[in-house]
């Protein structure tokens, strides 16, 4: 596996495989791997001849007073681990490389990026749509694997795909979790103890309110505020940012579930915000 921290370089070495009709698979990352990071890879490593992973934490998705400087870090593990999934390339590139001092053009589709994260986080999915098209525009992948975990920002570069007719396929990978049912994240290492063994109950939680519309109550506040209850009593210590039911595709709030709808919540705990979704279905 070969690292490349030069944006051009990736860009040449990407250009010279697709001119060899090599299918290029891109996998964006912030790093600090854990096994839904790697399960993306194993993924995209099946659906392509060449395997790029980013590795960047990308400073226009944070905002002010975020944990851009605090966020987890460990390259050579990272490194390590990328290779041992089938990586060709590890993207590691510095943020000086990937923007210009007067770097101006931005990506958005604010229509998706207002609700949910987007309200807490105004200029996040701004940020995260710029430099995945960057990388798309660098790697020129094929096929281009994001987890279903971050779901309003795989709703959204889908969109972004669709509306800007990038010619690449996007694969959106089911949410690993551990044993107790946790989300992984990179920054569960925020969570104190106590944390720790609360926080698979925000699972448990959005596990149960999706049974509760399954067996008849459909209604977008009644369920909202089960979850809303029912949180407040299994995660103490734990803040509801928002808790909402949405469109899966286009992310509208839905007021009764009928068919398909997403359970959307995101919670602070004294130093992390976990995000964890569930789809319903009726
Ligand atoms: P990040 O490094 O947090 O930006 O995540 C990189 C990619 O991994 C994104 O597409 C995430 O949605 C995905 N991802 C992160 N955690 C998980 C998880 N627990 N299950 C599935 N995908 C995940």
């Amino acid at each position: 596996m070969k690292i490349i921290r030069h944006p051009r370089e990736l860009q040449q070495l990407c250009m010279d495989w697709e001119s060899k009709g090599r299918r290029i698979g891109l996998v964006p990352t912030m790093g600090y791997f854990h096994e839904g990071h790697l399960s993306l890879m194993d993924d995209c490593r099946k659906r392509c001849d060449k395997l790029v992973v980013s590795l960047f934490v990308n400073p226009t998705q944070f905002g002010p007073g975020e944990d851009l400087e605090t966020y987890p870090r460990d390259e050579e593990r990272d490194a390590r681990l990328a290779e041992e999934h089938g990586a060709d390339v590890l993207f590691v590139p510095e943020p000086g490389g990937m923007y210009d001092p007067d770097h101006g053009t931005w990506i958005q589709v604010p229509e998706m990026a207002k609700g949910l994260c987007g309200a807490s986080r105004p200029d996040h999915f701004r940020g995260v749509c710029t430099v995945v098209c960057k990388l798309f525009m660098l790697a020129r992948p094929k096929v281009a694997v994001f987890g279903q975990k971050d779901w309003q920002q795989l709703a959204i570069i889908r969109r972004m795909v669709r509306d800007l007719n990038i010619p690449v396929e996007i694969t959106g990978h089911p949410i690993v979790r551990e044993a107790d049912g946790l989300a992984l994240s990179s920054r569960n290492v925020y969570l104190t103890e106590e944390e720790r063994r609360n926080a698979p109950n925000i699972h448990v939680v959005l596990r149960s309110a999706a049974e509760k519309a399954k067996s008849g109550t459909t209604n977008a506040e009644t369920l909202k505020r089960f979850i809303r209850d029912e949180l407040a009593a299994k995660v103490p210590g734990g803040r509801p940012d928002y808790i909402e039911i949405v469109d899966p595709e286009t992310l509208a709030n839905v007021n009764e579930v009928r068919q398909k709808a997403l359970i959307a919540v995101a919670i602070f705990m004294s130093r992390a915000r976990l995000i964890d979704n569930f789809s319903i279905e009726v």
